[in-house]
């Protein structure tokens, strides 16, 4: 077996005990993983704290983008390695966790292109005898705490933006996966960072993740994971009062209209759902159909998973590897079946197709109503749940009947529709005739229960960045100190 340490103040910390991840194809362990001490977590801040202090901290923001983009040539150049690491702790495609190392560097280049572009304002103040500005300044030490299911890109939402900001990062990569993200720290050494600005800390536990929530020196908190967690995180950062990010689930809804190409939706309702086998934030696990079309929409999608081939995530012919674990196998199988006992119908899939393993078959369900919980709750697995409806405003409303709010997408020829209903969705992403595209320029988050504050363009780096108001007096007279003004 393989092992992997820590990195923490730029020092390998291979960790007093382990643990193991086990890879969901093979079903084998694979990687042995340091455990992290409560002391760990604390030295790991501490280092953050330090380098924030010291040499990061005095770095101007040309010499952070010239080392954020060494940073990217040198993930391009493991791109391979790191892809299979994650497949092997993750299950998912090769091809897609390879697709997804191979988009990173560029999500360096363009926060070093802002790095050395972090301007404040100068205000009128309203006063002739003030001076007032705003100056932009880094928060400090960053917690980021991510999920199992595509590690290193999650972690670049946050670390980018972070590091060119300024602050420095302690990462908690998720028990399932962590593999890909100490590998990653050890890169920033040869990119040349200064040491602790970039610490990693592990574990099988929930308890480190809790104990570098809970670190008053901890300035803020970004956190990518489930709904119920990400409460727990922000209660506890709030302790200490640290701001936190939240990226949680989705229940998104991929809505088709009658007008739209029928094709071309039933591929964006495949991709929405049985990509990555839905084990993905985005997911389109409602499909809402207009009920001219619904018959025609519902027998192509429903074609096209029978064929979707399953099997080694590291095939190129792959098409859906395995479930990430078997917990997660456990949950999405108990959502089928009470929805089958409830008296949905199971249109496709509901099965392994005879795979045994981790394996779970893309599945349909129909005769459903939005309230049931296949409806309302994340499955994260590839499980999509069909509505029909009558028109534009029944379309809303089913979309919005959801606790969250992370993502939608529209099938429609109609522009004029296109305007009223990205309007109208409660949503942070909408996608229209295409599903599940990101980039790093355009801002990603959710609402309602999906979470608040957004990550990647502009307004990710705002996340890192504290607005400082200086007012300077200028004309040396005193005034009423008793009074406001
Ligand atoms: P999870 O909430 O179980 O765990 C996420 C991370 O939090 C892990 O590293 C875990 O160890 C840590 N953790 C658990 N309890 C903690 C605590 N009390 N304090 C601090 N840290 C704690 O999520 P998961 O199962 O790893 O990931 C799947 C979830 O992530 C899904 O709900 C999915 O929708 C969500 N997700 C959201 C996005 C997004 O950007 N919106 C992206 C990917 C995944």
């Amino acid at each position: 077996m393989e092992r992997f340490g820590m990195t923490i103040g730029g020092e390998p910390r291979p960790g007093r005990t382990t643990f193991t991840t086990v890879d969901p194809y093979t079903g084998e362990p694979w990687a042995e993983v340091a455990e992290a001490t409560e002391q760990d977590v604390a030295d790991a801040v501490n280092a953050a704290r330090a380098a924030f202090d010291g040499e990061w901290g005095a770095m101007p923001g040309r010499e952070r983008a010239r080392l954020l983009r060494r940073l990217g040539e040198l993930i391009s150049e493991a791109g391979d390695d790191l892809a299979l690491c994650e497949t092997r702790d993750n299950g998912k495609l090769l091809r897609e966790m390879s697709g997804q190392l191979q988009a990173l560097p560029a999500y360096y280049d363009y926060y070093a292109g802002l790095a050395d572009k972090i301007e404040g304002r100068v205000v009128d103040t309203g006063r002739p005898d003030f001076f007032g500005y705003v100056s932009r300044a880094p928060v400090g030490v960053v917690a980021a705490i991510l999920p199992w299911n595509s590690p290193l890109l999650l972690l670049t939402f946050k670390l980018a933006p972070a590091l060119a900001a300024g602050c420095t990062v302690v990462a908690k990569p998720s028990e399932q996966a962590p593999v890909s993200i100490l590998r990653l720290a050890e890169l920033f050494e040869r990119a040349g960072f200064p040491p602790g600005v970039f610490n990693t800390v592990s574990g099988a536990s929930r308890q480190v993740g809790e104990w570098l929530v809970a670190n008053p020196d901890v300035d803020r908190v970004s956190f990518t994971g489930s709904e119920v967690t990400g409460a727990a995180v922000a209660s506890a950062a709030a302790q200490h009062l640290a701001p936190s990010t939240l990226e949680l689930g989705g229940k998104s809804a991929n809505i088709v209209f009658p007008d739209a190409d029928l094709e071309a939706a039933a591929n964006g309702l495949i991709a929405g759902i049985f990509a990555a086998a839905g084990q993905t934030c985005i997911a389109g696990s409602r499909a809402l159909i207009h009920e001219e079309v619904y018959d025609e929409v519902v027998a192509r999608v429903a074609s096209r998973a029978a064929t979707i081939t399953m099997g080694d995530p590291k095939a190129p012919e792959t098409e859906m590897g395995p479930i990430c674990f078997p917990g997660q196998l456990d949950k999405i199988r108990g959502f089928v079946e009470s929805a089958r006992s409830d008296g949905a119908t199971i249109r496709a899939g509901g099965g392994d197709r005879g795979m045994g393993g981790l394996f779970f078959e893309p599945t349909i369900i129909t005769d459903v109503t939005n309230e049931a919980a296949v409806c309302q709750d994340e499955i994260f697995g590839p499980v999509l749940s069909v509505l029909r409806f009558k028109d534009e405003g029944e379309a809303v409303a089913l979309a919005n009947s959801s606790r969250y709010g992370l993502a939608a997408g529209i099938w429609t020829a109609d522009v004029r529709r296109v305007f009223r209903m990205t309007k109208r969705l409660q949503v942070g992403t909408v996608w229209v005739n295409a599903y599940r595209t990101l980039n790093y320029a355009m801002p990603f988050g959710g609402v309602k229960n999906s979470g608040f504050g957004r990550e990647n363009g502009t307004e990710g780096l705002g996340e890192y960045l504290e607005d400082k108001a200086v007012w300077i007096e200028t004309t040396g007279n005193t005034r009423d100190p008793f009074v406001l003004g």
